[in-house]
């Protein structure tokens, strides 16, 4: 068990990916470096899924830095003795099959909605992914972090902030707290948020209670694999 502090990096792109995270709570974005110094997130991990894990292809470079937005705890092992047990475990390799799945979706889904969709709609996007995956109203943002998330200016934040504000989708936003209106927010948000959340529940059921989320997979904690 490892903590997960706010702004760690849990892997850095370019670099070797040393170990697999499983994250009990907490969120953490996956985040693209460009090379002209501009930032954007792709995906949004939590407890329903794991840092990491596409290691099990073999050797190579993580594609992103895994940046912790909101701190928890993870179960963490190296990707080298992950690789053993998925090589070994049938259920392994078809958890990690399922998940892998459910990313492309998620990658997919991020392009088009990146690409479609105005940056307010985006951004309530964000705020929601990540309050599923802590939940709870306050979430430990800063205005620069949000800007790095969406690849967008601070001061572009700072006013769509503002239009958030006047919805009411945003209660308040001091000292890197940003407390939402949970269901004003997601009539802010594009339906691209719905789409990714149910393909998320669907595939992992996350707003199960954790030994629940095991028998799904048909793994009882403490199980030998
Ligand atoms: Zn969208």
């Amino acid at each position: 068990m490892v903590a997960l502090d706010q702004d760690a990096v849990l892997s850095r792109a370019g670099e070797p990916i040393e170990y697999v995270f499983f994250p009990h709570g907490g969120a953490i974005s996956l985040m693209i470096d460009m090379a002209d110094g501009q930032t954007v997130a792709t995906a949004a991990v939590g407890r329903e899924g794991a840092v990491g894990l596409l290691s099990v292809l073999g050797p190579s470079p993580s594609a992103a830095t895994a940046v912790v937005h909101a701190a928890g705890t993870a179960a963490r092992i190296s990707a080298s003795r992950f690789h053993a047990a998925f090589i070994c475990s049938p259920t392994i390799r078809h958890m990690v099959q399922k998940y892998t799945g459910a990313m492309l979706v998620q990658f997919q889904l991020g392009a088009a909605c990146n690409a479609l969709h105005p940056v307010e709609a985006r951004m309530a996007r964000w705020l929601l992914q990540l309050r599923d995956r802590i939940d709870h109203d306050v979430l430990p943002l800063t205005q620069q972090g949000l800007s790095e998330i969406l690849g967008v200016r601070r001061t572009t934040v700072t006013h769509l902030m503002r239009n958030l504000r006047a919805r009411g989708a945003i209660r308040s936003d001091q000292r890197g707290r940003i407390e939402i209106d949970r269901s004003r927010l997601a009539a802010a948000a594009c339906k691209c948020h719905d789409a990714m959340h149910l393909e998320v529940e669907e595939i992992f059921s996350i707003n199960m209670p954790d030994r629940a989320r095991w028998r799904v997979s048909g793994v009882e904690p403490g199980d030998a694999i």
